[in-house]
């Protein structure tokens, strides 16, 4: 079977770095692995509209912003499909369809949709649509009869959710949709990296993030005013790791040799942690080395996406090939499917004279 992967972003803001750990950078190291036949990346401006209808110009404005960001951590045009999702006609088809296979109450369960309700305060007011983002999810992987999903861990339930209509699907019309696999990154520290202010989520809703895109100056800023353990006064005071996001980001983003760069004096990580549990280590140390990691990690980054910036033509011109080869794939998937449903009337023999 054909190996593919789709998975994207909403374009409802600039790509932080929970999003480079918690899927982007997993999705580069795929690409390049070579064992992938086809990788489309979707900037998912109509799921964005589901809870920003009122503001389409924030959509339309950040659909070059995350092509941008795609770019910068070394997505490949040749290599992966970029594409804005509305462009693709055949997805909100596909939906239509899929929503029949779905209890309401289905959709009212799915956790990560409730906890987003709270977070929008949607609750007497939920957006239809937003209710059933997942299920367009659902017609946007099956249409590229995507075999493996990298996500962060939030999406568990889109997939969840997917894997269900694609069995229904399947049971119901005949064997024609793929199930796909989520592939979430193994590093435990990234599966949902926390906001700079300790919130649970580094979110673009939220307002606690730090951007790929974002000025050395701005990093360092938020490194340095970033949460710790509160109970960790004094330098002299034991410190917590665990929950701690000065060290989860570390976690997440550390590699030894940045030791031998930036701090010699540890031979590691759990060195680091030892000497902040047992207290004698300050909050500023530990940030300052957060830092140079931060900066070492986003600088080529940042270098190529200003690289793109001043060939923005290009980026139209990539956008705009990538949405054609999607409508193009999802246009066959599609036409498997009205088969199977036998709604296909002028060519099933329904309606030939
Ligand atoms: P919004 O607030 O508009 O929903 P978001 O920051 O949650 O934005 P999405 O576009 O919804 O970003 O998510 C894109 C991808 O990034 C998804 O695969 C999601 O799992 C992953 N992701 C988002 N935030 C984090 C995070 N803090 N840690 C790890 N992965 C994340
Ligand atoms: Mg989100």
């Amino acid at each position: 079977m054909k190996q593919v992967i789709l998975t994207g972003d909403r374009p409802t803001g600039r790509l932080h770095v929970g999003h480079y750990v918690g899927s982007l950078r997993e999705r580069v190291e795929l690409q390049n692995s070579g064992k992938y036949d086809d990788i489309y990346i979707m900037i998912a401006d109509a799921q964005a509209l589901t809870d920003n209808a009122e503001h389409p110009e924030k959509v339309r404005q950040n659909i070059l912003n995350v092509a941008l960001d795609y770019l910068a951590v070394g997505l490949d045009p040749e290599k992966s499909t970029l594409f804005i999702q509305s462009m693709v006609p055949q997805l909100p088809e596909l939906t239509v369809y899929y929503m029949n296979l779905v209890t309401v109450a289905r959709v009212q369960r799915n956790p990560t949709v409730k906890s987003e309700i709270q977070m929008r305060n949607f609750e007497a007011s939920i957006p239809v649509g937003f209710l059933c983002y997942p299920i367009s999810q659902a017609a946007d992987i099956t249409a590229f009869k995507a075999t493996a999903v990298p996500v962060g861990e939030d999406q568990l339930p889109m997939l969840e959710q997917c894997k269900e209509i694609v069995r229904k699907f399947n049971a119901t019309y005949g064997e024609t949709l793929v199930e796909p696999e989520i592939i979430l990154p193994s590093n435990k520290a990234c599966l949902r990296l926390p906001g700079i202010d300790g919130k649970a989520k580094m979110s673009k809703s939220l307002g606690n993030c730090i951007y790929l895109s974002d000025e050395p100056e701005e990093i360092r800023e938020k490194i340095m005013s970033m949460y710790t353990d509160p109970n960790h006064l004094r330098v002299q005071d034991p410190g917590q790791v665990e929950g701690n996001p000065v060290f989860i980001y570390l976690d997440a983003f550390c590699r030894p040799e940045y030791f031998d760069e930036f701090l010699p004096e540890y031979s590691g990580l759990d060195e680091l942690k030892d000497h902040y549990r047992r207290g004698g280590l300050g909050d500023v140390k530990v940030k300052r080395f957060l830092n140079s990691v931060m900066q070492a990690e986003l600088e080529p980054i940042r270098t190529r996406r200003k690289m793109w910036q001043g060939r923005l033509g290009d980026v139209a011109e990539i956008l705009k090939a990538g949405c054609d080869t999607a409508r193009a794939t999802a246009g066959d998937t599609l036409g498997d499917v009205r088969r199977a449903m036998q709604i296909d009337y002028f060519e099933n023999g329904t309606l030939t004279i």
